[in-house]
């Protein structure tokens, strides 16, 4: 069984989508085979690791609903894709996965689709990531339905607290409904400016709030994290030794060497 993560928080551009893509990328070139799932209709980590998405035929959306929608049965097998990085695949999503919320509203077993579509697949891989929209709709409760653990990234800026009371109730649903041994792996802190005291203040404030599950690895603003994507590669390609790149390295370390 691989280790399977959910990247939660509803909140939008607080780094979900760059921790996603440079853990899974780290990890693939640490030798350990890697899927990361796409459950986020922007599509930006199935960009953002090369994967051109209009030349996509095939996302998500139809391994999910393949079966309310009269189409040809799409397996997950069937729909991965090879990424940039060597041993990482990617399960992708195209701008399709936006109507995933309405066409599986009225669908059986809506919650556990996701689950259920990788478990082809799940000897094939170490460690899977998906990476999750900034909503808690259907797409984030298969997310979480299919995760043993969620990492929650929190961006170092006023109102970062925002909106996780909402997002714990969330994972508690998950938990006593559908998926009981889902654990809250840890927070991690995001562009973090060590000029600026907010920064700490708000650093401070998280690890009061969560305290003993935030990690060790502060990820700080670093423009190569932000540039990387436009090229279609995550920051351990695009620039291995820049300062977003090693403490990715340290966040991947800190999290699967005590998974
Ligand atoms: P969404 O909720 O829209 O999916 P997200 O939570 O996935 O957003 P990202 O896309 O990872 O957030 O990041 C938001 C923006 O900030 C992106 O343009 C990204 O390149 C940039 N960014 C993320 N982390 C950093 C960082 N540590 N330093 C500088 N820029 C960053
Ligand atoms: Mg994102």
């Amino acid at each position: 069984m691989p280790q399977t993560f959910a990247i939660i928080n509803q909140k939008g551009g607080v780094g979900k989508t760059t921790t996603a893509v440079n853990l899974a990328a780290w990890a693939a070139i640490d030798g350990r085979r890697v899927l990361l799932v796409d459950a986020d209709p922007q599509g930006n980590a199935t960009s953002g690791l090369g994967i051109n998405r209009r030349k996509l035929d095939l996302c998500l959306y139809d391994v999910l609903t393949a079966d309310m929608t009269g189409g040809p049965p799409a397996p997950a097998s069937e729909v991965i894709v090879p990424s940039c990085v060597e041993g990482l695949d990617v399960l992708p999503a195209t701008i399709d996965l936006a109507a995933a919320d309405i066409t599986l509203a009225s669908a059986l077993a809506r919650e556990t689709r996701l689950r259920h579509a990788l478990v082809p697949v799940q000897s094939r891989y170490d460690i899977i990531i998906i990476d999750t929209a900034p909503s808690l709709g259907i797409l984030t409760f298969n997310s979480l339905a299919a995760a043993q653990k969620c990492l929650i990234p929190i961006q170092c800026e006023y109102y970062a607290l925002e909106g996780l009371t909402q997002l714990l109730d969330v994972v508690r649903l998950v938990q006593t409904q559908v998926n009981p041994s889902l654990r809250i792996a840890g927070v991690v802190l995001t562009m973090y400016d060590g000029r600026v005291n907010l920064s700490a203040e708000v650093a401070q404030e998280v690890r009061t709030n969560f305290r003993g599950r935030v990690y060790d690895t502060v990820i700080p603003r670093n423009v190569k994290l932000a540039v990387a994507p436009s090229h279609g590669q995550p920051v351990v390609t695009f620039d291995r030794n820049s300062s977003g790149s090693k403490r990715y390295w340290m966040l991947y370390k800190e999290v699967f060497d005590n998974a």
